[in-house]
């Protein structure tokens, strides 16, 4: 069986840098990702409170640059998806899709993943009109009209920069106040392309080839209608990816992670950090802190068995 001393799972910010701390450190470790590195910074078209990024980065371009980042001091990848976690005493066992993994301690950062409306027709239309990715998307929609669902931050930012494409967002949220930074509130709410309708909330996608139209309601009148739209972009927030970790590390009822201030979980030896992990605010800094985080204490665990 392969054998490292450090696995990380997960190439977002906190996998990623977690991989630059440990590779720095000169450990045994390897990086595992299903997908491309980067986690949801890729779909991120513009992030403006990286520190130091004065004018802002594209996600693109800050994921491009973390991995190479780690690489430059020879962080190994391995591009394959994790199953399951086996913690055998000391050794942890890591079931992939190409067989299994031993490692003496592991780092968690496998993130999360888009939470979808749950209506009917979302499912028959994603990818045919219904979308959890701006920037992978909208250049799709030009000159149409499209409709973004939530109050938050991922739904204030994409709704404006689908405005760059789209003749018309209308933001659907459930409540009358956006959950949004204020500053990114303040420029939806000033956007001339953006219409915000407030206290609505989705009840199904309509449309058989494409999106057709989104049925809402409002939930201050009760009236239901249908509104017109191509598109209909779901930022809803997020869940964690972390479904096949119940019953082996503790979570809270989210199936967040929950760690020590030192990102240990219930497990010795396996860490969480990122957006998997139970927590206040979930910011690529804040991900990337605890990479380094889990990175030093997984040495330190090491430097102790
Ligand atoms: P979020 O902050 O959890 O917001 C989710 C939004 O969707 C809320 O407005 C929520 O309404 C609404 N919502 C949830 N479930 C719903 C449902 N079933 N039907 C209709 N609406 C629903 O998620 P997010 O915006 O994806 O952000 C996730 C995290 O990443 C946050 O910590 C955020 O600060 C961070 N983030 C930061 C930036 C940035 O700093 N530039 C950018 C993107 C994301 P309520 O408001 O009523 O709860």
């Amino acid at each position: 069986m392969e054998r490292y001393d450090l696995v990380i799972v997960g190439a977002g910010p906190a996998g990623l840098t977690a991989g630059l701390y440990a590779a720095r450190a000169r450990a045994d470790a390897v990086l595992m990702e299903r997908t491309a590195p980067g986690g949801q910074v890729l779909n991120t078209y513009m992030v403006e409170n990286w520190p130091g990024e004065v004018e802002g980065i594209s996600g693109y371009e800050l994921a491009e640059r973390m991995r190479k980042h780690a690489e430059r001091f020879g962080l190994k990848f391995s591009t394959r998806e994790v199953r399951a976690l086996k913690p055998d005493g000391e050794l942890k066992i890591l079931e992939t899709d190409s067989g299994e993994i031993g490692a003496k301690a592991v780092i968690l950062a496998v993130g999360a993943s888009p939470r979808k409306l749950g209506v009917p027709g979302e499912e028959l239309l994603t990818g045919k009109g219904v979308s959890y990715c701006a920037t992978c998307d909208g250049p799709f929609y030009r000159d149409k009209v499209v409709a973004c669902f939530g109050g938050g931050d991922t739904a204030a930012e994409e709704a404006l920069f689908l405005t760059r494409f789209a003749s018309k967002v209308y933001l659907i949220h459930r409540r009358d106040e956006l959950r949004a930074t204020a500053v990114l509130a303040e420029r939806v709410k000033q956007h001339d392309k953006i219409e915000i309708l407030w206290s609505h909330i989705p009840v199904a996608i309509e449309g058989t080839q494409a999106v057709e139209a989104v049925r809402l309601k409002d939930l201050k009148t009760g009236r239901e209608y249908s509104l017109a739209v191509e598109g209909a972009f779901v930022f809803i927030g997020n869940q964690p990816n972390t479904e096949w970790l119940k019953g082996v590390v503790e979570m809270d009822e989210g199936g967040y992670i929950i760690t020590d201030q030192d990102m240990a979980t219930s497990v010795p030896g396996v860490f969480a950090a990122g957006d998997c992990r139970a927590k206040l605010l979930r910011q690529i800094v804040v991900a990337a802190g605890e990479g380094a985080t889990a990175a030093f204490a997984a040495q330190r665990y090491l430097e102790g068995h």
